[in-house]
Order: C-alpha cells, then sequence, then structure tokens
C-alpha cells in the first residue's frame, strides 16, 4: 500500500468509526448531519448570510432528515484550510470562495470570478448550461469532493481610495489590497499588492499601511465603515465581475447520501446562488444610495486605467497557460461567456439603454 492510499484509508476508516460511535441513532432513523466549515465568522455579510441560506434549505427541504451543522472559521479549521479539511474527509462539506484555492489547482480561479471575466449571469449561464459544472466535477475528482455554486456577489467594485486615480501612471507603488487573480493582475501594473484578511482592512487603511482596498461591494463595504477612512469610490471593477461563493461536498460523504438527499443539496445550492446574487444587488442599491448620501465621491476610472487593467489582467490569465485542465475550463468559459454576453447585449443592453434614455 502506497502512503497515499494508506491515509486515504486511514481517514475513511477513522470517519467511519467516529460515525459509528457518534451518530449511530441518527442513522438508525435514516437521519444524517453533515458538517460544514466555513471561511467567515458567523453573522458575516454577504459570505455568511449565503451560508445560512444554505444551511436552512437542506434543513427545511429535507424535513429535518438532513441537517447541516455550520462551523464557522477558526471553530473547526481555519478559513483557508477547508478545503483541505473536506478533501481529506475531516469536515463532510465546505462554504466558501474557490479563488482561495488557486494554489490548489488554478482552474479554481473560474468557479469564483477571474479578472475580465464574466458577470454573475454569465457564470451562471456557462455552469448551468455551457459545460462549467461537468469541469468543476472534473476538478472535484482531483481532490475528492462534488461541488456546487452557491451564493454570489454580482459585480464587485474597483474598490476604496485616498486619492483620485487619474491616470495609469497613478498605480506606481500603490499599496492596494486585492486578493484572486484579480489581486496577481494589479500587481502587474505596478501596484504594490497587499494580502489584508476582510477583519483587518478598515485598520489597515487608517493607519495607511494600505493606500486603498477593495471589499465586496457597497452593502458589505459599508458595514466595514470603510468609507470613513477613505473619500473616493470606484464603482466599476475589473478584477471580480460577478463572484460566485462554493460548497463541497467530500465525494465519499456524497456517494453515501440518497439520491433524494443529493437532489436536495444540488437545488438548496441553486437556490442559495439566486437568493444570495439578488441580496447583493437589491442592497448595494440601496447602500451606494446612503454612501453618496453621506459624502462619498462615486468615480469611475479613466481610460487608460482600464487598459491597463486589461493588459495585466490577460497577462495573469496566461500564466497557467499548458495546464491541460487550466486550457480546457479557460476555453469553454470563454467560448459561453461570449456568446451568451452577444445576445444578452442585443437583448437586454438595447432595452436597458432605451429604458434608461
Ligand atoms: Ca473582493
Amino acid at each position: 500500500m502506497d502512503r497515499r492510499s494508506f491515509l486515504k484509508n486511514s481517514a475513511l476508516g477513522g470517519t467511519a468509526a467516529a460515525t459509528a460511535a457518534l451518530a449511530a441513532p441518527a442513522i438508525a432513523q435514516g437521519n444524517r448531519t453533515l458538517t460544514m466549515v466555513t471561511s467567515v465568522p458567523d453573522g458575516f455579510a454577504i459570505f455568511d448570510d449565503a451560508a445560512e441560506y444554505l444551511k436552512n434549505a437542506v434543513n427545511t427541504m429535507s424535513g429535518g432528515s438532513l441537517t447541516i451543522d455550520k462551523k464557522p472559521a477558526g471553530s473547526l479549521v481555519g478559513a483557508f484550510e477547508v478545503f483541505d479539511a473536506v478533501s481529506s474527509g475531516q469536515a463532510d462539506m465546505y462554504h466558501s470562495a474557490e479563488y482561495y484555492f488557486g494554489g490548489q489547482h488554478p482552474g479554481y480561479y473560474f468557479f469564483t470570478a477571474v479578472p475580465f471575466g464574466g458577470t454573475a449571469q454569465e457564470l451562471i449561464n456557462w455552469y448551468q448550461h455551457g459545460g462549467g459544472q461537468e469541469l468543476h466535477d472534473e476538478l472535484g475528482q482531483i481532490f475528492g469532493m462534488k461541488t456546487f455554486l452557491a451564493g454570489n456577489t454580482g459585480a464587485q467594485p474597483g474598490g476604496w481610495f485616498r486619492k483620485e486615480i487619474e491616470s495609469a501612471a497613478d498605480l506606481q507603488g500603490l499599496k492596494f489590497r486585492m486578493p484572486g487573480l484579480g489581486g496577481r493582475a494589479l500587481g502587474n501594473t505596478g501596484a504594490s499588492v497587499q494580502n489584508v484578511p476582510g477583519g483587518e482592512i478598515y485598520q489597515a487603511l487608517a493607519s495607511g499601511a494600505i493606500d486603498g482596498a477593495e471589499w465586496i461591494g457597497p452593502l458589505a463595504d459599508e458595514r466595514l465603515g470603510l468609507q470613513e477612512v477613505c473619500e473616493f469610490y470606484y464603482t466599476g471593477g475589473f478584477h471580480e465581475p460577478g463572484s460566485a461563493l462554493s460548497s463541497a461536498v467530500n465525494l465519499d460523504v456524497w456517494e453515501s447520501l440518497s439520491p433524494a438527499h443529493q437532489s436536495i443539496i444540488e437545488n438548496a445550492a441553486m437556490a442559495t446562488h439566486h437568493w444570495s446574487l439578488s441580496q447583493s444587488l437589491e442592497g448595494n442599491g440601496a447602500a451606494l444610495q446612503r454612501l453618496q448620501a453621506s459624502g462619498t465621491k462615486v468615480m469611475s476610472f479613466p481610460d487608460d486605467v482600464w487598459e491597463a487593467f486589461r493588459v495585466a489582467s490577460l497577462q495573469a490569465m496566461d500564466e497557467f497557460a499548458g495546464d491541460e485542465l487550466y486550457d480546457r475550463i479557460r476555453a469553454s468559459f470563454e467560448a459561453s461567456r461570449d456568446s451568451s454576453a452577444a445576445w444578452i447585449a442585443a437583448s437586454d443592453g438595447a432595452f436597458t439603454a432605451q429604458r434608461d434614455k
């Protein structure tokens, strides 16, 4: 037996023994409880709202025969350890944003957002009807997980700045917080990209440790109080045009579930994606009005800055070219996005241009 299969069998043996010891009465009644680890604290805007919705939807739809025990970041494993915890069987499932796992495989970036990528609508078109789910499954097979999209923030703003950005030259040396592939792209423009956890952004801006930061959107950004430490808010962003959240179930656990329970998780995840996106869009509209009323200057980047972002994003995307699965995911995503985007522009775009004149 090689080391890998030994570890896998040990982990499975441990899980089976623990399940038998702790959950025998529940299983005897046909009930299941899945431990779900997340990457944020309980009550965290948008992220945990989606995790909570997913948990409640599964519990209700199953009539209590399938329950989710949600464990916030740090209670069972750390925020970024959820991937390994579910892959190894230490936890049954996670709710997270998969661009945190680009180091495990760069294909994961596509299942949150890529710079100059797709809007939430374009992403879900690809995911459900353009081959995205199948590629997600293929990626999941490598790590022993079955994954679903389960939340979406919508397009994320370019972020908060203490000084106005008048040209691409202003990006040089700018100390800016931005994660994911977008952050790698921003680094290519000459900015100094910083990794600052969500809970520390306010302090980093207030102390002057960073010059600016992106977070999620008006609703969540307002709750962090970023309007108190920055005057300029660039509402259009290149880096996360429609960021999805995901939920993954350990593959052995998934295969042990009844078809009804599998369908409940799948449909609850889909409902969560829809609910979460509309929560963001509705909440962001109202929050932006409040921010403007209290003095935040709402801005747009000049064209040459957008051009710098475009060039830098392509460079960041090309860095992983040559990985066979990454290339296939990218080609599939881009083909679907270009096709559905063209139709959306010709239909919704043509309509809203007239309506909003
Ligand atoms: Ca963000």
